[in-house]
C-alpha cells in the first residue's frame, strides 16, 4: 500500500544493547523472579523510511527481538509504506498466528512507525494522536519489601516525594498482605488512594478472601490476583467481592480479549498501556473500547511512549512508577510534584531520555 503522502520502509534492524542489572536487585512477590540478577542484552527496533525518517521502539528482550526481524518482520516492513500503520498492524496479528509472538513483541513496529509518523509532522506524539491532558499524576508502584514496618516507611518517602497514590506489590501470602493493607490504609489514612496487585499470586479461594480485606480497608483497585486465562473465575471472584478488579494486564489478544473482560461484567477498569497491548494502536483500541462502556483504561507500566498515551487517553486515572528500592528514588519522569508531563520533544521523546548519547544505532 503507497501513494500520496507515504513514506517507504527502506530498511529495519535491531541494535543490541547491554543492560546493566537493577541495583539493588528487587523482587515481586514469592515465587516469581525478581529483577535479573545479571548483564541482559536488551534491543531497539529501529526502522528508516525512504525520507531519512528513523523511528524505533525499545524491547527488553533484544536476542528474541533480534530472531523475529530477521525471519519475519524485516521482509515484511522492508517496502511498505511507514504510514499504513493500520494495514501493518493488521499483518502483526496475521504473523503472529504462526509465531506466537511474546506479547511484547507484537506492538514495537507500530510503536516505531508512530514515532515516525509523528515526527514527520514534527510533532509530539500525543499532539498527533490528539491530546486531552499535558499531565497526569503518577503512583508509586512498589516492588516487594522487608516487613510492614518497612512497607510503611517507603510509603511515607513516596508521599514525601511527591508521589499521588500509592500501589502494593507485597508477598502473594492472601493473609499477611491482608495485613499489610490493613495496615498500610490506618497509616495514611482515608484520604490516600491505596491500590494492590496480586501479580496473579493466587487461586480464587485466596483471591476472594484478599478481596474482601481491600474492600474493608477501601482500596481503589484490586489488580491481577488470578492469572487472566479464565475470564469465568474472574466473573466469579467480581460477584463475591465489592473492590473493582482492575483486569486484563498480561493476557494475550488486545482489544478482542478486553472485550470478552468487559462482556463478562467482571471488569471494574481494564488495563492498557503500549508494551503488552499492541503499541500505540493497541492500546488506543483498548481505551475507546472501555470509554464506550464508561470504564478506566488504567496504563500498565512508564516509559516514554506511555507517556505520550497518558497525554492522550481521557478515561485513565493514574502513570505508574515503579519504587524498587528503600531509600526510595522518584523515577526521572515524575516532577517534584508527583506529575508526568508532556515535554516537548517531537515524535515518542526517546531521543530525550538517551542524554545527548546518540541514536543507539550510532553507538
Ligand atoms: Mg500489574
Amino acid at each position: 500500500m503507497s501513494g500520496a503522502g507515504g513514506d517507504t520502509i527502506v530498511d529495519v534492524d535491531v541494535v543490541l544493547v547491554a543492560q546493566p542489572p537493577a541495583s539493588p536487585p528487587f523482587v515481586w512477590r514469592q515465587g516469581l523472579p525478581g529483577s535479573d540478577r545479571g548483564e541482559s542484552i536488551g534491543g531497539w527496533l529501529v526502522i528508516t523510511t525512504e525520507s531519512g525518517l528513523r523511528g524505533y521502539a525499545h524491547c527488553t528482550r533484544g536476542v528474541i527481538l533480534k530472531d523475529l526481524v530477521e525471519r519475519r518482520l524485516r521482509a515484511e516492513l522492508v517496502g511498505a509504506d511507514a504510514l499504513a500503520r493500520e494495514w501493518l498492524w493488521h499483518r502483526m496479528w496475521e504473523l503472529d498466528r504462526i509465531e506466537e509472538f511474546p506479547i511484547y513483541v507484537l506492538g514495537l513496529a507500530d510503536i516505531a512507525l508512530w514515532d515516525i509518523a509523528a515526527k514527520r509532522a514534527e510533532l509530539p506524539l500525543h499532539r498527533l494522536l490528539g491530546s486531552y491532558r499535558d499531565a497526569l499524576p503518577a503512583y508509586a508502584s512498589t516492588t516487594t519489601f522487608r516487613d510492614i514496618p518497612e512497607y510503611l516507611d517507603v510509603a511515607d518517602q513516596c508521599l514525601e516525594l511527591g508521589y499521588h497514590a500509592i500501589k502494593l506489590h507485597a508477598w502473594g501470602d492472601a493473609k499477611r498482605d491482608a495485613e499489610l493493607s490493613q495496615a498500610l490504609r490506618d497509616h495514611v489514612g482515608p484520604d490516600v488512594d491505596l491500590m494492590y496487585d496480586g501479580s496473579a499470586g493466587f487461586d480464587l479461594h485466596d483471591s476472594v478472601y484478599l478481596g474482601r480485606a481491600l474492600s474493608e480497608a477501601g482500596y481503589r483497585w484490586y489488580e491481577e490476583p488470578m492469572r487472566e486465562f479464565s475470564i469465568t473465575a474472574y466473573k466469579r471472584l467480581a460477584e463475591q467481592v465489592d473492590i473493582p478488579l482492575l483486569v486484563a494486564e498480561t493476557s494475550d489478544g488486545v482489544h478482542m480479549n478486553t472485550a470478552d473482560f468487559i462482556a463478562s461484567g467482571c471488569a471494574g477498569a481494564v488495563r492498557t498501556g503500549a508494551h503488552l497491548k499492541g503499541g500505540v494502536t493497541g492500546a488506543l483500541r483498548i481505551a475507546h473500547l472501555a470509554e464506550a462502556f464508561n470504564l478506566r483504561a488504567e496504563i500498565h507500566a512508564g516509559g516514554p511512549v506511555n507517556v505520550q498515551l497518558a497525554m492522550s487517553i481521557p478515561n485513565t486515572t493514574y502513570f505508574e512508577s515503579l519504587v524498587t528500592q528503600n531509600p526510595v528514588v522518584r523515577e526521572a519522569s515524575v516532577d517534584v510534584d508527583g506529575f508526568v508531563r508532556a515535554g516537548d520533544a517531537i515524535g515518542v521523546g526517546w531521543e530525550a531520555t538517551w542524554g545527548g548519547a546518540g541514536a543507539p544505532d550510532q553507538n
